[in-house]
């Protein structure tokens, strides 16, 4: 008897090809944003409110001005959409050395998660309608971060 020829037809088992499944999730690497014309910091007047990738940001932003947590935990610059902050300008609060709470009286940049309830922690009056989304930036935003914006705080735009 000879079934050899069978047994090597079986093992040529043909995989189906995946790599079209593969290219999907590598749509919005970070490492894909140009070097060149990086955005301004955005500078909202006080009362309104912008967005601003941390990439793009001061390296001293690190905390959230809503909730207190850090907004690059354990030092990194989080995944995409949660690179995205808001940002504002305002009197910050501060405690004084006798625990008192005090209003500084210069105007400064405040920090916070993508997320309306951290905004409203520190500025009960946050309307979405006070968001800027800055013209720089829309270059430099992500299918992720399109669809955070919409789902977190129904913002809808175009680029
Ligand atoms: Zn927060």
């Amino acid at each position: 008897m000879n079934n050899q020829a069978r047994t090597s037809r079986a093992e040529r088992h043909v995989r189906p090809h995946e790599s079209n499944i593969t290219a999907i999730h590598d749509v919005s690497s970070p490492t894909t944003v140009p070097a060149m014309s990086i955005p301004a910091q955005p500078k909202p007047a006080p009362g309104l409110f912008m967005f601003g990738r941390l990439a793009f940001l001061d390296n001293k932003v690190s905390r959230c001005y809503g909730c207190g947590e850090a907004l690059k935990p354990g030092g990194s610059i989080p995944d995409p959409p949660d690179d995205l902050v808001v940002t504002t300008r305002l009197n910050r609060l501060y405690y004084n050395q006798d625990g008192q709470l005090q209003t500084s009286p210069r105007i400064s940049s405040v920090y916070f998660h993508l997320n309306p309830q951290c905004v409203r922690a520190a500025c009960p009056l946050f309307a979405v309608t006070s968001c800027q989304i800055p013209n720089d930036l829309v270059s430099f935003l992500s299918l992720q971060h399109q669809k955070a914006l919409l789902e977190r705080f129904g913002i809808a735009y175009v680029s």
